[in-house]
């Protein structure tokens, strides 16, 4: 059974709520994670702000040096953590090692946090007066996070917040719970002092209990977007400092001039890699004028080349999906595509498994309707649509007037087309050539419109603002000269 990580060490809580925890690739029930109960919560705010108190004080050289060896720790787990991951996600292990890889981007970048933490200083912004400003640190802060990214998202939110003096509380996705405890475990070989990061496992229960802890000063939070909108609205009513990214539906469109090969590979990995579980994933491949049909043909050609299989299996690009009820919804999918008069050129529910595990095969929507439930909705499962347009403008329109606005990318050879691309859409994060446009963790991650909720994106140089609070100082120090007090200076005397 899997427990929480409260003050540097394992504990069952207080609570006899369980939730089950699958093997993806089986179907088989793996394990249990206990549930907290907001009495869980106050333990591990306690320990939290217990912690608090002395670890920001603690110099900055001595957080990079643990956040250093967290580094070195985490790459050499990288191989642990994937398997982890693989095992109760369900995606490839190649895949997960490149989640870890994304994810520890971050914990360099908070490395460098002696030089990310410098604050401004006028000299003489009035006659005698000198004014600064210093970022100290928020307090306890949680993160709420997904089950697509168990290590990497968790990542995105703790390294900035410990790196500037916080106390992270940490409430993961309950379907995959194993690798934050592995996470907790390299934090505190890394030398972190107990009650600086706690893993509390929960579900609404805990959520709640978070939302509400007067002593919490700040929630993170990634996952979907109605459950982004209510940790927005219930988080800020209850003070606290929020940022929440949501959903999405994410739009590649294709120009004719677009080199078709290229194209389809980065559709191919960019709609199925994880199962179609990526917040970045392609789900619509916008087709403009008469690239349509050569480039769907070649996506669909290259369907049966990619190899469904567990995520131990070392030549298969994608396993199954989290769970049957998930993969189940996203199958349904097909049937609303049919009933909407999409095409439907492959349907994932013909291709067989052996066994119980949540598997799907690959699907192909063509000549989706723009304003359909299949185009408006998330699917987040191995399902493409492709939609055909006659112009850029509709293309650029089809982004621009979605519900979501988290990822896009252009493929095309006009560098100007790119440029009018990239300042037209309306959408937080933008790929030419690119199809999935995560940014490095020295930028800042995020949406527009539904896919995100308050005003500071993730990580980067945003999570560093989110996690800390500036303080403007302005003094004045009366001349030595003036003293009455022989201080050596020539006039004291
Ligand atoms: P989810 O919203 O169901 O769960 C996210 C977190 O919220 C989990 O920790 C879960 O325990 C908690 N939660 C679930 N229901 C809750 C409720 N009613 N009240 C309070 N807390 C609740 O999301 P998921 O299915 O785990 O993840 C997939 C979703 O996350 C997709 O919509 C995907 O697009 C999104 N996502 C977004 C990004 C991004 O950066 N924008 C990144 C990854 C995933």
């Amino acid at each position: 059974m899997i427990t929480h990580w409260i003050s540097g060490a394992r504990t069952a809580g207080r609570s006899d709520r369980r939730a089950p925890v699958y093997n993806p690739a089986t179907g088989e029930l793996a394990t249990e994670v206990v549930l907290a109960t907001p009495d869980d919560v106050n333990d591990a705010v306690a320990s939290a702000l217990d912690a608090f108190a002395t670890w920001r004080s603690t110099s900055l050289s001595r957080r990079a040096e643990i956040l250093f060896r967290t580094r070195e720790l985490l790459d050499a787990r990288r191989q642990d953590l994937a398997e982890a991951i693989s095992a109760e996600h369900g995606k490839v292990v190649s895949d997960a090692l490149g989640e870890v890889a994304r994810g520890i981007e971050n914990v360099e970048f908070a490395c460098g946090i002696p030089h990310l933490l410098k604050g401004g200083f006028s000299e003489q912004a009035a006659g005698g007066v000198d004014v600064f400003s210093i970022r100290q640190p928020l307090g306890v802060v949680a993160g709420i996070t997904p089950f697509n990214f168990p290590a990497m998202v968790p990542m995105w939110m703790f390294a900035n917040a410990i790196a500037c003096g916080n106390a992270f509380i940490l409430k993961p996705s309950e379907k995959d719970p194993s690798a934050s405890m592995l996470i907790a475990e390299i934090l505190t070989e890394a030398g972190l002092p107990p009650g600086v990061f706690n893993v509390v496992h929960g579900d609404k229960v805990a959520v709640d209990a978070l939302l509400t802890h007067p002593d919490i000063a700040a929630i993170s939070f990634v996952g979907s977007t109605p459950i982004a909108r209510y940790i927005s609205e219930t988080g800020t009513a209850n003070g606290k400092r929020v940022q929440a990214l949501g959903g999405a539906k994410n739009h590649m469109i294709v120009l004719p001039d677009a080199e078709i090969d290229g194209a389809a590979d980065a559709a191919i990995s960019a709609a199925y890699g994880s199962a179609g579980e990526r917040c970045m994933a392609i789900s619509v491949v916008v087709a403009v004028g008469a690239v349509a049909d050569p480039l769907v043909d070649a996506i669909e050609a290259r369907l049966d080349k990619v190899k469904i299989g567990p995520g131990t299996d070392p030549d298969a690009e994608m396993g199954p999906l989290v769970t049957r009820e998930h993969r189940d919804k996203v199958a349904s999918y097909l049937d609303v595509a049919a009933d909407e008069g999409a095409t439907v050129r492959r349907d994932g529910r013909d291709q067989h498994f052996e066994g119980d595990g949540f598997f799907l095969g690959l699907s192909l929507v063509d000549h989706v309707k723009p304003w359909s439930r299949l185009h408006n909705e998330e699917i987040f499962g191995p399902v493409l649509s492709v939609i055909r347009v006659d112009t850029y403008d509709e293309a650029v329109d089809l982004i621009n007037r979605h519900e979501f606005g988290n990822g896009c990318a252009l493929y095309t050879r006009d560098g100007g087309a790119a440029r009018r691309f990239t300042f037209d859409v309306q959408c937080g994060m933008v790929g030419i050539n690119v199809p999935i446009p995560v940014p490095v963790s020295y930028y800042s991650f995020g949406g527009w419109k539904s896919s995100m909720f308050g005003d500071t994106h993730m990580y980067g140089p945003d999570g560093i603002h989110f996690f800390t609070r500036t303080k403007v100082v302005t003094e004045r120090w009366p001349d030595p000269a003036t003293s009455s007090i022989d201080l050596g200076f020539p006039q004291n005397r």
